[in-house]
């Protein structure tokens, strides 16, 4: 990967955005795409769609959501501890004795997940698994007073945590689901910006996906494209206490390809048939039912979409330390640009009667 293309990547994995709160970093991605895009532009929810050969045909959308798991300050208790819930679906084993950020409205503070000593619990409670209710942030305050004068009700929060590099092609980060989904299609969209597609194409950073499939339902509808491209991180099963019966992925083996019930099979086709053409490497991921992803509301969306999921293998999903492989992006970006060129305005992904 180009040093220019990675130091963004790290810069955008760098940006706190919450679903709900993704307004630094959805700014941040658009502030890019707006170098090769013909137009870009924002909606009432905070969606960021840029378009790629405006006038052309059919009308084909990249989505992957910018928006990463967090926790939201909930109260602010008597000495000055901030009471916390979940944003996403969080293992709250993960949290505990870490740091965080709070991002408020003036800058980015530090905080720290507190918890009772090992000494101080009793026997019978250590094999219990913490309950997120009783997880809680001290910013170091004296006093409610002086907390509430640095943090707000309301005020989102990530886990502390900077991109790391890895030896073959290995990053580690927080929020790798989905940065590292909305950088591909960003990508994807560079490469197409350059190859003159016949497509229309839509390159859509979706907020709120993590909290029920948000945005991608409001930017879909307003697109309303023939073709679909939904960009998200999946479970890698090579790595100890995973089981591979329902599907195996390994990091560094390329994008895995979904197919089942959620994804049009005449695009599967295409996709696969153009990894083979180009040489690019694909791992096929079973999807017997709707999958927990942007594709899921995109096939449903008015009339039907032909979607594709596309999605970059990862380890350890929803904890600060996910690890992608860099060349799986790359091969992603590549694959989906590939992929779109061959889509032209009379492409059928009906049954064809
Ligand atoms: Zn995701």
């Amino acid at each position: 990967m180009n040093k220019r293309s990675l130091d963004f990547f790290k810069q955008l994995l760098n940006h706190i955005g919450p679903s709900g709160y993704e307004q630094t970093v959805s700014r941040f991605f658009a502030q890019e795409v707006k170098t090769f895009a013909d137009e870009v532009v924002s909606d009432q929810h905070g969606n960021v769609m840029a378009c790629i050969n405006k006038g052309g045909s059919p009308r084909v959308m990249l989505a992957g959501h910018i928006d990463e798991i967090g926790l939201m300050i909930t109260h602010v208790d008597d000495k000055g501890f901030l009471d916390v819930d979940q944003i996403g679906g969080w293992d709250p084993q993960i949290l505990q004795g870490q740091r965080v950020w709070i991002e408020t409205r003036k800058g980015r503070i530090p905080g720290v997940i507190g918890k009772k000593p090992i000494h101080k619990i009793k026997p019978a409670e250590r094999d219990k698994v913490i309950k997120l209710e009783k997880l809680f942030i001290d910013i170091g305050a004296s006093s409610k007073k002086e907390a509430e004068k640095r943090v707000a009700v309301g005020d989102p929060v990530v886990i502390a945590y900077e991109p790391q590099d890895f030896p073959n092609n290995l990053l580690a980060s927080r929020a790798l689901d989905d940065r590292a989904g909305v950088f591909t299609i960003l990508e994807a969209g560079r490469l197409l910006s350059k190859m003159k597609p016949k497509a229309e194409v839509h390159v859509v950073a979706t907020v709120q996906e993590e909290v029920g499939l948000r945005g991608v339902t409001t930017s879909c509808y307003a697109i309303a494209p023939d073709v679909g491209f939904a960009v998200d991180v999946t479970f890698a099963t090579d790595f100890p206490s995973m089981d591979k019966k329902g599907g195996s992925v390994d990091l560094g083996k390329g994008p895995a390809v979904s197919r089942g019930p959620n994804l049009n099979p005449v695009l599967f086709d295409l996709v696969m048939s153009t990894a083979k053409k180009c040489k690019i490497p694909v791992q096929v991921e079973p999807a017997p039912h709707g999958t927990g992803t942007d594709a899921n509301k995109m096939q449903l969306t008015r009339a039907g979409v032909a979607t594709a999921l596309i999605s970059i293998p990862c380890r350890y999903v929803h904890t600060p330390c996910e690890l992608v492989s860099l060349k799986d992006i790359e091969h992603g970006a590549r694959l989906i640009a590939e992929t779109v060129m061959r889509i032209e305005k009379d492409t059928d992904f009906t049954l064809g009667l």
